[in-house]
């Protein structure tokens, strides 16, 4: 059995009684990102469960010898450094590897960033486009000008020292008046949702250093 195991985006508070269970006592190794990190989570709850690195730059190398344990009885947990493995995280591969081996896959619900962007935005939720992080170079302005073309809400993440450079290429596809809203250090200290016509996010975001983990999330065109 894979477990796909959700962890807090910030506050570590946010993790399910399930996934502290299973963490603990329902699998013999946790396939972590960054085994630091998780070892940060597992301290907090007093977990001793083994840690193995499973990460972008070893997941093509592993995936199937960690099949091959899982078909072979193994039961274990997948974990990313925040939110939830496989949304923009390693997981898919994994995933897909077990699914196509017969090895039974469970993805506990649990936190993720865009949900709670989407929800606090205050633009409409009802449907929306999830794109993650947008190609830096090749492919970028054909992505920005498809998802300015889409009737409903979508969302991007995005590092802080970018932020400024997409807020102008979305004022320039989708136009200042566009309502957006960024989301940042979610369930932090610092957390802050602002949500605003591009343009005025832009001034506003101009002005300052920014910092932090964001979400942005924009109102689809016909909204
Ligand atoms: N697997 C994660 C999830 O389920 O949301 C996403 C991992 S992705 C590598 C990291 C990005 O998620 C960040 O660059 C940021 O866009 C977003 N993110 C993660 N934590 C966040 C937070 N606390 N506040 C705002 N955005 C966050």
């Amino acid at each position: 059995m894979l477990y796909v195991v959700p962890t807090p985006i910030g506050n570590l508070e946010d993790i399910t009684l399930r996934a502290l269970r299973i963490l603990r006592e329902g699998v013999s190794v946790i396939l972590a990102e960054d085994t630091r990190t998780t070892r940060h989570l597992l301290e907090r709850y007093e977990i001793r469960t083994p840690l193995r690195a499973f990460h972008a730059h070893n997941e093509h190398a592993t995936v199937s010898k960690i099949v091959a344990e899982l078909a072979a009885g193994a039961s274990m947990a997948l974990v990313s450094d925040a939110g939830t493995p496989g949304i923009s995280d390693p997981g898919f591969l994994l995933v897909r590897a077990c699914r196509q081996a017969g090895v039974r896959v469970e993805c506990l619900p649990g936190p993720t960033a865009f949900v709670p962007a989407l929800v606090a935005s205050g633009l409409p939720c009802d449907r929306f486009h999830f794109e993650g992080f947008l190609p830096h170079k090749k492919g970028r302005q054909t992505r920005l000008k498809y998802l300015a073309a889409l009737p409903h809400t979508f969302v991007l993440y995005e590092s802080p020292h970018r932020l400024l450079r997409c807020l102008s290429e979305l004022v320039e596809v989708c136009g200042p008046e566009r309502m957006a809203c960024v989301a940042r250090e979610l369930t932090k200290v610092h957390e802050e949702v602002a949500t605003a016509p591009l343009a005025d996010l832009l001034t506003a975001f101009g002005s300052r250093e920014v910092r932090g983990e964001i979400v942005l999330v924009v109102s689809g065109k016909d909204d």
